[in-house]
């Protein structure tokens, strides 16, 4: 299970620790002279909006292959990113990829459902692995991927940006530091409107779920983060405007978490509105950030005065970080556990909106 300190934004702690380690930075300097080559499965949206450019600005690595369905998308990346055919892989030759030394780290950013047999393949051909989230669409294919992940011994960890977001690692920092005193109540939400009917967004057996899987996870992990504690029951209710299109996965749904300091979460996810937002009321004062967890400019305020942290690259500081793990031993902040409990928290929830009952989450 993860405990409280699993949270904390350790980037600077673990600067501040080096930094009483000069041997230790020495090594680290001399490993961190090579450069992981990373191979994207799937080069749909993400990767071709967020991940590739990304791996342009990495320090630690770089697209060293791709994985694809298509021919043509192929020809189109290796012309753009420099790819040679010899790291360019179908789904059908994809193990072939355990013979390519070139390849360190398999970034799976398929469909949900897809998640789990793409991390078990990577890690069986001797890859590390960054999975995107939701983990997978079950706990117990979770529990497969980090069984495989183990048995391998590779690495694994989930595509969970935010946790080197400056913004949100200082949500970490007031909430879990309590600066503002305990945190008692937060309100998460996160919603778009703009999902295409074809995507597989909306058909269950690719996805495993509608919007909850999709962003309402990051309100999960933003109630985790924000308190440094996991919740112990949930309540949930769905909503729906567009009965004809949302037949198999849910548009709206509206949920409460309790933790057990008492501090308790209200939180919503949809994919009929816009909503971004990670407000938190504290004992003695109040912070939050809206737009909160997209990848876009980040805003946020404490006591109603504006933060002052910097915009990032997401994306480049979370696989620099993975390679940080994998090249100098750094801990993995972002851990195949923590994406099982995201699933675990998100299966509770949709057996509370099944229920009409508060429901126990699991330990
Ligand atoms: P997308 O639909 O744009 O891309 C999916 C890719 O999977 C496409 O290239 C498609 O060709 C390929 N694919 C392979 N087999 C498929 C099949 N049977 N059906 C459909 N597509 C198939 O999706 P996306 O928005 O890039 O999302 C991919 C993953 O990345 C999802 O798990 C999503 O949750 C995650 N994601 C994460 C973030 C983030 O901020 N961390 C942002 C967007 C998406």
């Amino acid at each position: 299970m993860l405990k409280r300190r699993d949270f904390l934004y350790k980037s600077g702690v673990g600067l501040a620790g080096a930094a009483l380690l000069p041997t230790a930075v020495a090594c680290a300097q001399a490993q961190s002279k090579r450069k992981l080559g990373i191979a994207l499965v799937g080069l749909g949206n993400y990767s071709r909006g967020k991940l590739g450019p990304a791996l342009r600005e990495t320090k630690r690595c770089y697209l060293a292959g791709i994985v694809t369905g298509t021919p043509e998308k192929a020809t189109q990346w290796q012309a753009e990113y420099g790819i040679s055919p010899k790291h360019t892989y179908s789904y059908d030759n994809f193990d072939e990829i355990a013979n390519d030394p070139d390849i360190d780290v398999i970034y799976i950013v398929l469909p949900n459902a897809m998640h789990a047999a793409y991390t078990i393949r990577a890690a069986k051909a001797g890859k590390h692995v960054i999975c995107e989230k939701p983990m997978a669409v079950t706990v117990a294919e979770c529990d497969e991927m980090i069984a495989a992940c183990r048995e391998n011994n590779v690495h694994l960890s989930i595509g969970y940006r935010l946790h080197y977001d400056p913004h949100n690692l200082e949500m970490m920092r007031l909430g879990q530091q309590q600066v503002h005193g305990p945190v008692k109540l937060i309100e998460a939400s996160d919603g778009w409107n703009g999902v295409n009917w074809e995507n597989w967004r909306f058909h269950r057996e690719l996805s495993g779920g509608g919007a909850m899987m999709d962003v309402g996870i990051y309100c999960i992990q933003g109630a985790r983060y924000v308190t440094g504690e996991e919740p112990i029951s949930v309540r949930a209710q769905e909503f729906k405007t567009h009965l004809e299109k949302f037949k198999e996965v849910e548009e709206t749904i509206t949920w409460q978490m309790r933790f057990p300091s008492g501090a308790a979460a209200n939180c919503a996810t949809s994919y009929a509105t816009s909503m971004d937002r990670l407000y938190v009321g504290a004992e003695k004062g109040r912070f939050d950030l809206e737009p909160a967890f997209g990848y876009g400019k980040i805003v946020g305020t404490v006591n109603g005065q504006r933060m002052k942290q910097e915009h990032i690259n997401q994306q480049a500081a979370q696989m620099d970080a993975f390679a940080g793990v994998v090249l100098d031993g750094d801990k993995n902040l972002v851990p195949g556990e923590m994406g099982r409990q995201d699933v675990k928290i998100i299966q509770a929830i949709y057996q509370a909106v099944a229920s009409g009952k508060e429901v126990e989450v699991p330990s």
